[in-house]
Order: C-alpha cells, then sequence, then structure tokens
C-alpha cells in the first residue's frame, strides 16, 4: 500500500503541487490524470523519491520513503519517466539488464539473468534483444524501457505518460501489458496518462489533479461523468458507455 500524505511542492513560493493526500491499494492500475503543468508529473516524482517535497511524505508498507536506503526503495519501486533520451548506444538487453542494478550491482547472477529473460519474454523482445535502441520504433523503445522496470521487480511501478508518441495499436498494447503486470503479477501500477479513455478502459482507479491539487480520487466509472470531466478540463465533455466502458468526447 502506498499512503500520500500532504504532499507539497513549492518553487519561487510558488505551490505547484498543494496537500495531496490519497491511497493506492496494492494490486491495482490507477491512472493520473489533469491539465498540463496540474502537478502531475511533480507528485510522480516525489512519490519515487526522485524529487524531494517541500512538504508531506509518501509510505510505502508503512514506512517513509525518504528515510529508505536507495537500494532498498529500487527494490520496492520502479519509475519510468516522461520522454526517455537514452544518450548511450546500447542494446535492449543491456538496457533491461539495467532493472537488476539494485540486486546485482552490475556483476549479473543467475536470478538476474533469469529475471532479465522473463521480462523480454514478457514485453515480447526476444526476437529484439540484440538490436540497438536507436534502431527500434517509438513502440519497441517504449517496450523495452518497460521491461527494464519488470526486470527491477517491484512491487510498485509507476510511469510518466507511457503512451507518449505512440500510435493506437501500440499504445494498446502498451496498456494491455500494464493490465496484465497488476491482473498476473500482482503489481500496483499508477501511470500519468492524457488520454482519459484509455485510462478509463484500463484502470480501476482515476486521480485527477487540477492546479496542484486533488479533485478527485475514486473508482473509474465514477470519475468517468460529464460533470466532473468538464470540471477538470474546463470545457464541455460527454460520457457515453460502449461495451460497459465509459468513454468521453469533448463538445462545443
Ligand atoms: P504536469 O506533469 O501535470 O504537466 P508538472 O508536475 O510537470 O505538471 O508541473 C507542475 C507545475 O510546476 C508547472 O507549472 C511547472 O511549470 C512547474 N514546475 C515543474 N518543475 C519545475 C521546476 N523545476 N522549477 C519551477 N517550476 C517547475
Ligand atoms: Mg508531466
Amino acid at each position: 500500500m502506498l499512503q500520500i500524505a500532504n504532499l507539497t511542492k513549492t518553487y519561487q513560493k510558488k505551490k505547484v503541487v498543494d496537500a495531496v493526500s490519497f491511497t493506492i491499494e496494492a494490486g491495482t492500475f490507477t491512472s493520473l490524470i489533469g491539465p498540463n503543468g496540474a502537478g502531475k508529473s511533480t507528485v510522480l516524482g516525489m512519490m519515487s523519491r526522485l524529487l524531494k517535497s517541500t512538504e508531506g511524505t509518501v509510505y510505502l508498507n508503512g514506512k517513509d520513503i525518504f528515510q529508505e536506503k536507495d537500494e532498498e526503495l529500487a527494490k520496492q519501486l520502479a519509475i519510468l519517466k516522461q520522454a526517455n533520451q537514452m544518450t548511450m548506444r546500447i542494446t535492449v538487453e543491456e538496457l533491461v539488464a539495467f532493472g537488476r542494478y539494485p540486486y546485482s550491482q552490475g556483476k549479473l547472477t543467475t536470478e538476474d539473468h533469469e529475471k532479465i529473460e522473463q521480462a523480454l519474454i514478457y514485453l515480447e523482445l526476444t526476437d529484439l534483444r540484440t538490436m540497438y535502441l536507436d534502431e527500434l520504433s517509438g513502440g519497441q523503445k517504449q517496450r523495452a524501457f518497460i521491461a527494464m522496470v519488470l526486470a527491477q521487480d517491484t512491487e510498485i511501478v509507476l510511469l510518466d505518460e507511457p503512451l507518449n508518441n505512440l500510435d493506437m495499436k501500440h499504445a494498446v498494447q502498451i496498456m494491455h501489458v500494464l493490465r496484465r503486470l497488476v491482473d498476473e503479477l500482482g503489481k500496483t501500477v499508477v501511470i500519468v496518462i492524457h488520454d482519459i479513455n484509455f485510462a478509463s478502459c484500463y484502470s480501476d482507479q482515476i486521480i485527477a489533479l487540477k492546479n496542484g491539487q486533488l479533485i478527485i480520487h475514486d473508482q473509474t466509472e465514477v470519475v468517468m461523468q460529464p460533470e466532473i470531466l468538464s470540471t477538470i478540463y474546463d470545457m464541455p465533455m460527454t460520457v457515453h458507455e460502449h461495451k460497459g466502458k465509459k468513454i468521453s468526447y469533448y463538445y462545443k
């Protein structure tokens, strides 16, 4: 269980995240939505300790993550940041092996190799293992980064806009994989996502931020209502049902 308690981030006296609190249950899939600049990446950054909080903290299974040792936290929580610009020329397999660093510090054991293999198989990357990242398409590259996170073998997986630059088919593929991480492997997944319809179709809960504040945190079907979405995005939104899933459109 991940408890976000009164998280606040201030830059030059401006509160970009303002006393945000919520709880994420283990084994669930949560989407963090909201307009540009709402504070989503800042919240995810503090949840992973990449960013220091100005106030408030995050508890992972009751322990304050800011008090945790680096390698201990890295065995429990993995984050994939927005827009991965990997400048090193490395192969898919080498990238995935980075996920084992918290365990092996570079000297890979048999278990490390097994975890790397499992991650490659899970993301259907075995045929691409010797390819260099700069030879891959956007979707393939994104899958390679997710495989690295999977190889890290953590309970919590945080991803900031994992669908960026992906076409519809590859976006669906990524959302499927993330859903399977929850359903088959029991992982806790939290993503920042702009497409509310993908959020609606794949996540259990939605959290909406706006101007650094939490607007709503509830079951997906509760958040997917025209009044709520219109408030989040400051524009008129409709909600339709299709095969039991709620889909939203904007209108003028
Ligand atoms: P989102 O991910 O929801 O688009 P962010 O969390 O990236 O929003 O940013 C929230 C707000 O904080 C924005 O107004 C942004 O300009 C500001 N911000 C983010 N990082 C910094 C920083 N390092 N210094 C100053 N302001 C920042
Ligand atoms: Mg962001």
